[in-house]
């Protein structure tokens, strides 16, 4: 971008720091300078580069960074307007991995009222692996060892069958601890009793057990606890899993519950179409948010929980990828990618999507109010006594 190199130091300091209708002049200038589309590719390639880098730019001054490290900023500038605007076409060749929370069974496990029996969590999960199959769809389930407990003699060979052909199981702690709430040793305590189950079905099936997920994606919500952990996890020779796509099906979920107690078969069916009618625009807003931080495409992760409204929908949530031009890959493919690699530089007590964090490591503003929300009438439908469904 030999054009950019003239500009006055003082021009591109004041592009990072200008209030809005600055900003858009900017913008506009760097579009005018932006003549051909190969010019913009390189951009953000170049902006990539630097900021894996360089991720702690955002707390530097300035006046310490060299001209070609604020060229990168500028770049960030030009991309970071079309993260909330942008319509663009989802691509065909996408990768997105399929990964469920909370096996083996999200939700309370026995014969109490509210709850599901062993033998029904066997047949959801065999559900769910069944069309995963169809589709060949690699998948990951996350297990709290503590649910496999309560589920008892019927969790290992369940356990087991996610142990074979293209299934994988993953550590998500023992009790749902928050880490936030517990200190560094309790952290290390949750992960090596969150093993008891699946480091040896794993050793028996011959395959590495390599990740990690923290309940509410909670990965350290300070510098010395973020840091700590990230010791831990290379210790005990895991990778943290990371996730792009949340679909919010707990919310659903919640309110099927409710609709199949009321054995309400109408209301049951509109929620389960309200969420798939939900998931195709999370999908759209979370790809077109990573394509935008990023520049490029990366493999997608989808958050899914282990839960009855995902085994009762689950050919339908494929074919939104399917229809999107998605290949499925293992979690292990997905996160080989650039995007995933190096050390989570974010900090925060909140879990969000990596598309989020991407975004603040790089300086990029992001209105995450543009986020589509589950509809209200969900929550009505739960509250009122004799709900309606809208
Ligand atoms: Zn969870």
């Amino acid at each position: 971008m030999p054009i950019l190199q003239v500009l006055p130091n003082v021009i591109l300091t004041r592009i990072v720091f200008m209030p809005p209708f600055e900003m858009r002049f900017a913008q506009l200038l760097v579009s005018a300078l932006a003549s051909s589309s190969l010019w913009l590719k390189n951009c953000a390639t170049d902006c990539r580069r630097r900021h894996m880098m360089r991720r702690e730019w955002p707390r530097l001054g300035l006046q310490t960074i060299p001209l070609i490290r604020r060229l990168g900023l500028v770049c960030v500038v030009a991309i970071a307007p079309s993260v909330s605007s942008a319509e663009g076409d989802v691509k065909p060749g996408r990768k997105v991995a399929i990964t469920f929370d909370d096996l083996p069974y999200a939700g309370a496990i026995g014969q109490g009222e509210g709850a599901l029996p062993p033998n029904e969590v066997v047949a959801l999960n065999t559900r769910i692996q069944k069309v995963l199959k169809r589709y060949a769809a690699p998948a990951i389930g996350f297990v709290v060892e503590q649910s496999a407990e309560k589920m008892g003699a019927q969790s290992r060979p369940l356990l087991k069958l996610w142990t074979v052909d293209d299934f994988t199981l993953g550590n998500h702690s023992y009790s749902h601890a928050d880490t936030n709430k517990i200190d560094l040793a309790s952290i290390e305590d949750e992960i090596v009793r969150g093993e008891v189950s699946i480091r040896p079905l794993m050793y028996d099936a011959g395959r590495p057990l390599r990740f990690m997920r923290f309940p509410m994606n909670h990965t350290g919500d300070s510098v010395a606890k973020r840091s700590g952990i990230q010791a831990i996890l290379e210790r005990l020779g895991y990778i943290s899993a990371a996730s792009t796509i949340d679909t919010s099906d707990y919310v659903f979920e919640r309110a099927y519950g409710v609709a199949l107690v009321r054995k309400d078969g109408h209301c049951a069916e509109r929620i389960r179409r309200g969420y798939i009618e939900y998931s195709s625009m999370q999908i759209d807003y979370y790809t077109k948010l990573s394509q935008e931080v990023l520049g490029y495409a990366p493999p997608e992760i989808a958050l899914l929980h282990l839960n009855r409204i995902n085994a009762d929908s689950m050919e339908d949530i494929l074919k939104l990828y399917v229809d999107r031009g998605f290949q499925f890959v293992s979690l292990e493919e997905a996160q080989k990618d650039q995007a995933y690699l190096g050390e989570l530089g974010f900090i925060s007590r909140f879990g969000p999507m990596w598309g989020y964090r991407w975004a603040r490591e790089r300086g990029i503003k992001v209105n995450g109010k543009l986020e589509p929300e589950p509809p209200q009438w969900l929550s009505d439908y739960v509250a009122n006594e004799v709900g309606r469904c809208q």
